[in-house]
């Protein structure tokens, strides 16, 4: 199968003629055909996406959000077979798609379908008789860079505000992962969404991506993906003085006090560990559990992650499924050989499955300090450290001691202390005795090197409009 590149409504072949093979992840094999698209490409897509700007800004809010729930009820229905696209795609389970990524698209469609038709601004009357009000207006031509660990639900985290606050936009969807965006390009023309709106160009990000945050017509970056890449991404788009959004990403603490409800913790521990292969940016990947309750867990923990069934990311009872490519698997291993000549212990797992595919055993390492690589870099992989501690402040001394700043958890039965920690831990967003529960009106964003900017609720519409000042004397 030949991908297309999704501009003005229409499937266009990229200008240079050329492809690149996408991959499945559990079997190895190609499985379509990517466009190598250029700066033509994106230089096309954006000129669509300008030549739709004017009417789609002037469409009311309702107009907008009729047409929005309309992609949200349409992924919906198609829940299975995006499902089954995605898991193709990415090698994640095909449960995982069905319970967490598929719907969540579904939701963020629908929320800021509907957030549009409550935005609203400020007015003050002055004592000087005049009324100084807020004019939110949409930014014009905004440009979408998403990874390919959620693919389709950080696309939709990203198009959905863009399209619903009145922009148009050009989506750069991971190289890795092009199919779940092909399927909403043909989704979204079932939903009526008129051409030029949402534009999809696929390739290699410092080729297509990086055109797209180079060019003079895209007012906005939204940017999800590595904190390398965030730092490229930057040094592109803000001397041309673009707006911009940048979620990258974490090495975020797992802290377990020893009043914990343990058999919650470790539950819940097992999927912020090793749901999506460990490939999502919120999880738990440095777990610091308090010395008097830490052998007990390690011994707990193992036996749970040793117990996820791991393989064909198709079959519905399956855990743990493929990472997402060779190249990856080649990082993950580096880091569990790492972690041997730094003076850590593997527990649980350790080594890649013998079978075709990019399967790695879910693994847990112990013996390691806050100072070592594996405790200090981003892996991305079902590989995750535990560490004890002896009181509250060496929890906090450890949990903040990266240039990471995404997320964090904390279980303990003290409410007094879960409140303390979470106002002292560096993370954007705080769990405490739960993880990956979110309100999506709240804001969304790391702390220090974990990105710039905050996306969800209103903050996402307030992001891709601009606030004019209009002062009137009355
Ligand atoms: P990545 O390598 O940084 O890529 C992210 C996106 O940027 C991809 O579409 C990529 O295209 C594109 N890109 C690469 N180089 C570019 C350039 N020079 N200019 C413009 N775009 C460029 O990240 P990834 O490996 O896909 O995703 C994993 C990372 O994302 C992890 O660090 C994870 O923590 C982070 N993440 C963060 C969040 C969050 O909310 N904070 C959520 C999910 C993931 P290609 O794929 O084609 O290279």
């Amino acid at each position: 199968m030949h991908l297309a590149n999704f501009i003005n409504g229409e499937f266009v072949s990229p200008r240079s003629g050329a492809y690149f093979d996408d991959i499945n992840p559990a079997t190895a094999e190609g499985i379509a055909a990517i466009p190598d698209s250029d700066e033509r490409d994106v230089d096309d897509a954006v000129r669509a996406a300008r030549a739709a700007f004017p009417s789609w800004s002037r469409t009311t809010a309702a107009e907008r959000s009729n047409l929005l729930l309309k992609l949200a009820d349409l992924i919906e229905q198609n829940l299975d077979d995006l499902a089954r696209t995605e898991s193709i795609d990415n090698g994640k389970t095909i449960s995982l798609a069905k319970r967490l990524d598929i719907p969540r698209a579904v939701a963020n469609f629908r929320f800021f379908a509907t957030a549009i038709l409550h935005q609203s601004s400020d007015a003050h009357f002055m004592d000087v008789a005049a009324l100084n009000y807020t004019l939110r207006q949409p930014l014009g031509v905004v440009g979408l860079i998403s990874p390919w660990n959620l693919p389709l639900y950080l696309l939709s985290w990203k198009i959905a505000p863009a399209i619903a606050a009145g922009n148009t936009c050009v989506a750069k969807p991971s190289e890795l992962t092009p199919l779940t965006a092909n399927r909403l390009a043909e989704l979204s023309i079932e939903a009526d969404i008129p051409p030029g709106v949402i534009n999809i160009v696929h390739g290699y990000g410092n080729k297509a991506g990086r055109a797209l945050t180079c060019h003079d017509d895209v007012a906005a970056i939204s940017f999800t993906g590595g904190t390398v890449t965030g730092a490229a991404v930057a040094a592109n788009a803000a001397p041309r003085f673009k707006k911009m959004s940048l979620e990258l990403g974490g090495k975020n603490p797992n802290l377990i006090f020893a009043d914990a409800d343990l058999d919650d913790a470790i539950a819940t521990s097992i999927r912020s560990s090793f749901w999506n292969q460990g490939e999502i940016c919120l999880c738990g990947s440095r777990i610091f559990v308090e010395r008097s309750i830490h052998d007990e867990f390690v011994s707990r923990f193992a036996a749970a992650a040793k117990s996820l069934r791991i393989g064909d990311p198709l079959d519905a009872s399956t855990d743990v499924g493929a990472l997402i490519s060779e190249g990856h698997l080649q990082k993950v291993m580096g880091y569990t050989d790492l972690a041997t000549k730094e003076g850590g212990t593997i527990v649980a797992g350790g080594h890649r499955l013998d079978r075709p595919g990019y399967f790695v055993e879910p693994t847990i390492i112990t013996g390691l300090t806050c100072e070592c690589r594996v405790l200090q870099e981003e892996i991305f992989g079902p590989v995750v450290t535990v560490t004890p501690f002896d009181s509250e402040d060496e929890a906090l001394a450890f949990a903040n001691s990266t240039r990471y700043g995404l997320s964090a958890t904390i279980w303990t039965r003290d409410i007094s202390r879960a409140h303390r920690v979470a106002a002292n831990l560096d993370a954007g967003t705080i769990w405490i005795n739960c993880w990956l529960l979110r309100d999506l009106r709240v804001p969304f964003g790391g702390m220090k090197e974990s990105g710039v900017g905050r996306e969800g609720g209103f903050e996402s519409l307030n992001f891709f409009t601009e606030a004019k000042n209009v002062c009137v004397k009355i």
